[in-house]
């Protein structure tokens, strides 16, 4: 019997096909999957073992407990403002609720505009929902933020949804106000929904902050925004995303999620109701230590012979130029980042990974200690020296 096409063409992630090969060695420095290395801040940890022990083991409503609907309508107060029970969803991770939001807004065929280099996940996304991809790439001359004319050009009459994730993974891209005010000019009259995947929105480093899309003129009604608690509270794997829509998008969604993943634990819900009510410091202190991060791993790469980057606004990735490298090794950036790994034992991704506009690039995570950091850099740093570089 033939599986489904679904099955049979649908990729594994460069993330994951990097990650699996080093689980293969020991003594590795890994720079691969985006998770925060904190620990998830003890109350919420507190809260849900109390949640457990009381009992709470039951299945909850399809779209969240209403508690935590109601702690993330005040989160988002002062942007969004959305109505904790017809405009939010709570879901598996923000990974499900994009799903669900394509589900939701695209048929089989339709055009979904996605900027590269992109989280690979969307690629897949976009394919289950049988919707056409529609790439448009941005560009390190311009860090990694599109142009809103070449979106423009991208937009034709089977458009339906653009994915805008920002800060980006994998490039840490913040899309600036100005940019974002031309795409809010060019998509507020048209037929396209924005999925507005901004789950990384938290971790900003530079002073000119951060702007949604979602705060110009007549844009809520047109977005599914996106976020989670993953990477702003440390909580990947307690699985717990949330979308906020218009209520007839949240009600469908809603209908599609319970055929999919139904609900989540109601100890992770009622938790996550106190890191939003009680652990904003925490959350700071983790930004700080990206910081941190970012600027040594940026003066780390910048030192390295062969490597390059313009520090990103945001996230916690560092998209490394690695053109002059593979020049010098005569390798592409997904050999480069397999013979780095067999050489040395730091785990990186190769940019190709995000779209082939990455080719040449490496994705470097740094949300790792800093002396990962170091002693990562030590090896690349001695790698590179073995190419005469
Ligand atoms: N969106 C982006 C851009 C991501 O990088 C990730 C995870 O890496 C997600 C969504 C999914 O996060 P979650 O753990 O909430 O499913």
């Amino acid at each position: 019997m033939q599986l489904s096409k679904l099955a049979q063409h649908l990729g594994g992630s460069a993330i994951r096909a990097m990650y699996n090969e080093a689980l293969k060695m020991e003594d590795t420095i890994s720079f691969t999957v985006g998770e925060p290395d904190f620990i998830t801040p003890k109350p919420i940890i507190d809260e849900a073992c109390r949640c457990w022990e009381q009992g709470m083991t039951h299945y909850t409503p399809n779209a969240g407990v209403l508690k935590l609907r109601q702690a993330i309508a005040g989160f988002h107060k002062d942007d969004l403002n959305p109505d904790p029970e017809s405009q939010i969803m709570v879901s598996c991770g923000a990974t499900e609720a994009i799903q669900m939001a394509l589900f939701t807004l695209v048929d089989p065929g339709d055009e979904v505009i996605l900027v590269t280099p992109a989280w690979p996940n969307y690629f897949g996304q976009i394919g289950m929902a049988g919707a056409v991809m529609k790439i448009v790439p941005a560009y390190e001359e311009n860090n990694f933020v599109p142009d809103p004319d070449d979106i423009k050009r991208a937009i034709g009459p089977k458009t339906k949804a653009i994915i805008l994730n920002s800060p980006s993974n994998p490039t840490g891209a913040v899309i600036d106000r100005a940019t974002c005010r031309a795409l809010a000019d060019i998509l507020r009259d048209s037929d396209i929904f924005i999925i507005a995947d901004e789950i990384y929105s938290r971790l900003v480093y530079d002073e000119e902050g951060y702007t949604s899309i979602t705060s110009f003129d007549g844009m809520i009604e047109k977005t599914v925004y996106i976020s989670g608690f993953s990477k702003m509270f440390a909580m990947t794997g307690w699985r717990l995303g949330y979308a906020i829509s218009r209520p007839d998008i949240i009600r469908n969604m809603t209908k599609l999620h319970e055929n999919g993943a139904s609900c989540l634990p109601a100890p992770s819900q009622i938790a996550a109701v106190v890191g939003l009510q009680q652990c904003l410091p925490e959350i700071e202190n983790m930004r700080r230590s990206y910081h941190a991060r970012r600027d040594l791993i940026c003066s780390l790469i910048n030192a390295t012979p062969g490597l390059s980057i313009r520090p990103p606004k945001g996230a916690f990735y560092a998209f490394t130029n690695a053109k002059e490298l593979c020049r010098a090794t005569g390798l592409n950036s997904m050999e480069l980042c397999m013979d780095l790994l067999k050489k040395t034992g730091v785990v990186t991704v190769p940019g190709s990974g995000f779209g082939d506009i990455g080719e040449g690039y490496v994705r470097i995570t740094y949300a790792t200690s800093e002396a990962n950091i170091k002693e990562g850099f030590a090896r690349i740093q001695d790698y590179v020296r073995g190419y005469g570089l």
